[in-house]
């Protein structure tokens, strides 16, 4: 018989990637359904968001955490990693060294988190296509490339924001 996912489980999840990309406008318009436009990136230790997000007919449980300030050091601390059951992966479509540089991230992950956790590559600020430096396609094979999945983005106007979080929630608890 299928095992029974455990309600009570609470799922780490850490959002990651270049300061500026968008990873705390991503975590406030997930909670609040809202864009506050304006840099948070002076904003440290806002620490974590509980988040329950509806799974077929199971809650799932995701305690979502948001880095700032350590992203510049690239010292998101690898304790940090270790517990983390999912990963999101921002860059910035409009900035091509965020996307350059997640080739580092990704490095830095394989080696510090579990070799299970859940990733996901997202392109955000996918609503200023005036200013777009990376094409859709470029996100596409680099996630191809890596085997996460990746869809683009945008805190501002929410697009496919809560899609991201249930795709999360969704494979986490097919891997449960
Ligand atoms: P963080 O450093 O990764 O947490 O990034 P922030 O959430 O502080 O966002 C950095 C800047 O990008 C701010 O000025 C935000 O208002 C802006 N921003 C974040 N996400 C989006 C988005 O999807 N679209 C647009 N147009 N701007 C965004
Ligand atoms: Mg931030």
């Amino acid at each position: 018989s299928p095992p029974i996912y455990d309600e009570e489980l609470v799922h780490k999840t850490i959002l990651v990637g270049d300061s500026g990309v968008g990873k705390t406008s991503l975590l406030v318009q997930f909670d609040q359904g809202k864009f506050i436009p304006g840099s948070f990136s002076a904003t440290v230790g806002i620490g974590f968001t509980n988040k329950v997000v509806p799974v077929d007919n199971v809650k799932i449980k995701l305690q979502i955490w948001d880095t700032a300030g350590q992203e510049r050091f690239r010292s998101v601390t690898h304790a940090y990693y270790r517990d983390a059951h999912a990963l999101l992966l921002l860059y910035d479509i409009t900035s091509k060294s965020s996307f350059d540089n997640i080739r580092a991230w990704l490095t830095e992950i394989h080696e510090y988190a579990q070799s299970d956790v859940v990733i996901m590559l997202l392109g955000n600020k996918a609503d200023m296509s005036s200013g777009r430096a990376i094409r859709r396609d470029q996100g596409e094979r680099l996630a191809r490339e890596y085997s996460v999945p990746f869809m683009e983005t945008s805190a501002k106007t929410g697009v496919n924001v809560q899609l991201a979080f249930t795709a999360v929630a969704k494979e986490l608890k097919h891997r449960a």
